[in-house]
């Protein structure tokens, strides 16, 4: 006889914190008026979650991929492909990214037989942050055909951007076109191996067209008469080979959902093939509709059996310091927990937790621990009454990491397959 249940993890994005001075060294989830945070951890187990490993400073993305059971460590090979995913390029296991910037050459870019450039200085790496006209400049470089690899292009904020290559035999043994430092030639990229020297002769081309294509656009044009520097070129750096991940429903027997707020989370979801629905009011910033969150998971879980929901909030409160607007958003995750726990079915098995710390006194993620909770219908309670950083220590669940959190959830769900006899 076996009971199946459906699961949903809901992740305050760097809820955890530190004492807070101005709070009396207390943290905002323990200052925060969070009763249905409390009546989760109070009805189910509790304890420490280490997102990557004890004193690991998680990153969203390693964070995610660790909790939905992909050890980072293995999967994440450096950060051009979840860059590439955050912005929307739909990144494929198999592709070459690169992070790139639009930046500012003067002269006359050649690309000589040995796969070195000449001709032009960089004058500026940043295109004096360029704001405005990105998007078209992107457009005018995108999908670009060389031999037989397709390149597509995207752009992020200010003068960043992605570049994904997309064909057979590519390598990622590749160095650098951005020489890193302004007031020297770009360098050409250059090959460890024959996969990369394909990939660096097709970077190359890529950086040289690019350039041919840029530097005459009406975006630069209006720069210049107008006494800006034209970002005139594509400077590509930080290569990462995307991995081949399995889908989500390969590795679990079931389909899952991701309801979340941010591309690069969203992207994470989508690599996995796990459905990405958009969410009407969402909008990733302290203004954001976390009903409509909880709404969406709620309805995520008519045909999935597994959701998870991210709510971005509490971490840029974090990297604000904003104490008052962290305290606002963790009360935030509480409606969202409280709704998603209310309307979802009875035997569901709901587990809050934080994908890392982003403390008020730090401003950035640290490798602390984080607070877990779950709730349903196959866990014995714990005496753990409170959820937040310090109630937590001592509940039934001890101190896990992120990378176990899937295993504890297809193991209450009753998904998963045993192992053994
Ligand atoms: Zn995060
Ligand atoms: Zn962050």
């Amino acid at each position: 006889m076996s009971m199946q249940t459906k699961g949903v993890v809901l992740i305050a994005d760097g809820m955890a914190d530190r004492p807070v001075p101005a709070l009396n060294g207390l943290t905002p989830l323990e200052v925060a008026d969070s009763p249905h945070l409390d009546h989760i951890a109070a009805s189910g187990q509790c304890g420490l979650m280490d997102p990557i490993g004890p004193g690991v400073r998680a990153g969203s993305d390693t964070s995610h991929l660790a909790i939905l059971g992909y050890d980072p460590y293995k999967v994440y090979t450096g950060r051009g492909p979840f860059e590439a995913l955050g912005i929307g390029l739909d990144v494929k296991g198999g592709d070459i990214c690169f992070r790139c910037n639009f930046s500012t050459l003067e002269g006359t870019l050649r690309l000589l037989p040995d796969g070195h450039f000449d001709g032009a200085t960089l004058v500026d790496r940043r295109a004096q942050r360029i704001a405005e006209g990105t998007h078209e400049l992107a457009q005018a470089v995108d999908g670009m055909q060389i031999e037989d690899v397709t390149c597509l292009f995207k752009e992020s904020v200010e003068h960043r951007g992605a570049l994904l290559l997309r064909g057979p035999d590519l390598g990622a043994n590749v160095s650098d076109v951005d020489p890193h430092h302004e007031g020297t030639v770009p360098h050409g990229a250059q090959g460890a191996d024959p996969p990369s020297r394909k990939t660096a002769r097709v970077l190359n081309q890529f950086v040289l067209r690019a350039w041919q294509i840029l530097k005459d656009h009406p975006v630069n044009k209006a720069r210049e008469a107008a006494g800006k520097r034209p970002a005139n070129c594509i400077m590509p750096r930080g290569v990462g080979l995307a991995p081949h991940l399995e889908p989500f429903r390969e590795r679990y027997g079931i389909p899952g959902a991701c309801v979340v707020e941010t591309g690069l989370i969203a992207g994470i979801g989508r690599y996995l093939a796990m459905d990405v629905p958009h969410v009407e009011g969402a909008t990733g910033g302290a203004d954001t509709d976390e009903l409509a969150l909880a709404k969406m998971v709620i309805t995520m879980l008519e045909d999935h059996d597994f959701v998870l929901c991210n709510l971005k909030a509490p971490d840029l409160s974090g990297h604000d310091a904003s104490v008052e607007t962290k305290i606002g958003a963790v009360e935030k995750f509480d409606h969202l927990v409280g709704y998603v726990h209310e309307h979802g079915p009875a035997d569901l098995h709901l587990a809050i937790t934080c994908d890392h710390a982003t403390p008020i006194t730090f401003g950035d993620h640290t490798g602390d621990p984080v607070p877990l909770a779950i709730c349903g219908p196959a866990l014995l309670s714990d005496r753990v009454m409170g959820y937040d950083e310090r109630s937590v220590v001592g509940g039934a669940l001890g101190r896990i990491r992120g990378f176990d959190v899937m295993p504890i959830m297809t193991n209450l769900m009753g998904v998963q397959e045993k192992f053994g006899a």
